[in-house]
């Protein structure tokens, strides 16, 4: 009832939530309080998350940030959110997104704009800004978000917090609405690595209804969390480091890295030099991925269907052309004619070429270092309404995110200090596959 009664104080200037599910979260609570006097309680008995609108919850809307969906129940909970209700979790609700988390402002949503705890005449970053500004402004401890080109560590490093991607095919993407499915992962967001690696304990896991889910024995992500750091190799691409990174942000990512050093770590210069290709390849492949995975959203079976049409084919155009936003709309018209007919070995097929050598630019760095580590984002928030009506300088800013999901490699964001202005800047750790307990490790060393 105490975050609660925050969401209704601070939520309204905020726009976190989308939905704020108060009775199910009471007679959640009310469970687990029975649950722990009779001593059957799951290791998460009463601990208050959200989950980002993009996960289907039974019972509860899933909106996905859109029109279409508006008014969609979902008949299922996602993999992810049976497990931590199994393990004994209270969800207060659903957090506010991009429209379908395409976007890295959160003002794409048709819910409207999220805005940043920290300054709200700033973006909190997306996608997931409804699940990093609901636990930056203290509405929530943790939430879930996922990740396609950084929409969980981009919102964390521009909130404040810690967010995880875990390494593709870790965490089930059943029941989490699809944007580009070789690329999307689901992971944890929270105030620190420990309460994120406490989480992904209760997300991560095979999986039989999702075929990318990774059959893998289950891991206890909390197992290194006190592992000292001496004798850590930290690589520092160059290419992070260059042209387009602010100054400030560079000076709070010294000051962390400095930190480091003083808990044993060393550093080493190493280098990805396709970065520059990542934002091409990533904008063709996510947008591809997403013309296919939209095509569903057809007014038939759920979601918005326009009032009045002459036919099926006016039926479907009326209610796509009603139901999604211009962003999205914008995805889908790049993913189809990336895929045409004439134009898919030109882009398609040279984008997949294109991920192939940044997935080995990354197997090549870190055989030289443990962890590699950069900035999370080239600004720290900036103003709302700044890039709304320019993508392209949107998409320029997920530089040193995108590159991680087109590899399939697990990365994070965890507090970095602050800009001149007093904005909170992110420090992202990658790591190899299946290291996320080391990244969790490295993150909660520095906290
Ligand atoms: N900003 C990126 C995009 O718009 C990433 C979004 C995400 O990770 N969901 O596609």
């Amino acid at each position: 009832t105490d975050y609660l009664a925050r969401i209704d104080a601070t939520n309204p200037g905020i726009n976190a939530f989308i939905t704020v599910d108060r009775d199910g979260a009471l007679a959640a609570a009310d469970a687990a309080d029975k649950a722990i006097a009779a001593g059957t309680a799951g290791p998460l008995a009463g601990v208050p998350i959200a989950h980002k609108d993009i996960f289907c919850t039974e019972g509860v809307l899933t909106t996905c940030g859109s029109k279409m969906l508006a008014n969609f129940v979902s008949p299922y909970d996602a993999n992810v959110v049976s497990q931590l209700k199994a393990a004994g979790a209270v969800s207060l609700g659903k957090t506010n997104l991009d429209e379908f988390a395409m976007g890295s402002t959160n003002e794409s949503s048709y819910f409207g704009a999220v805005r940043n705890p920290w300054n709200t005449a700033c973006v909190p970053g997306g996608s997931s800004g409804g699940s990093a500004a609901a636990i930056a402004a203290g509405m929530v401890p943790a939430a879930t978000g996922t990740d396609t080109g950084g929409s969980i560590r981009q919102p964390a490093g521009l909130c404040g917090i810690t967010g995880i991607k875990p390494s593709y095919g870790v965490v089930s993407r059943y029941g989490m609405i699809a944007y580009a499915s070789s690329l999307d992962q689901g992971g944890p967001m929270a105030h620190t690595a420990e309460d994120c690696a406490i989480l992904l304990n209760h997300m991560a896991g095979f999986d039989t209804r999702d075929s990318t889910s990774l059959e893998r024995a289950k891991e206890d992500y909390t197992r290194d969390l006190a592992k000292p750091l001496a004798g850590l190799r930290i690589g520092l691409p160059k290419e992070y480091f260059g042209e387009g990174l602010a100054n400030d942000v560079r000076a709070a990512i010294d000051n962390a890295l400095a930190e480091l050093k003083k808990l044993g770590a060393t550093t080493v210069e190493v280098s990805l030099p396709n970065t520059h290709l990542a934002i091409p390849a990533y904008y063709v492949i996510a947008p591809a991925e997403a013309s296919s995975n939209l095509s569903r959203f057809d007014g038939v079976r759920y979601g918005h269907r326009a009032a009045e049409y002459k036919d099926l084919a006016e039926m479907y155009s009326k209610s796509r052309a009603e139901g999604f936003g211009a962003e999205v709309k914008r995805r889908i018209l790049v993913g189809a004619y990336v895929l045409s007919h004439g134009y898919y070995d030109a882009y398609y097929i040279k984008a997949q070429q294109l991920r192939r050598l940044i997935a080995q630019d990354f197997q090549q760095a870190l055989t030289q270092c443990d962890v590699i580590a950069g900035p999370v984002a080239p600004t720290a928030a900036w103003e709302l309404g700044k890039m709304a009506d320019d993508p392209v300088q949107m998409y320029l800013a997920d530089l040193y995110t995108i590159a991680v999901n087109l590899a399939g490699l697990p990365a994070l964001s965890t507090p970095g200090g602050f800009s001149s202005t007093g904005l909170p800047v992110g420090l992202q750790l990658i790591g190899n596959y299946f290291a996320e307990s080391r990244l969790l490790n490295v993150a909660h060393q520095l906290q």
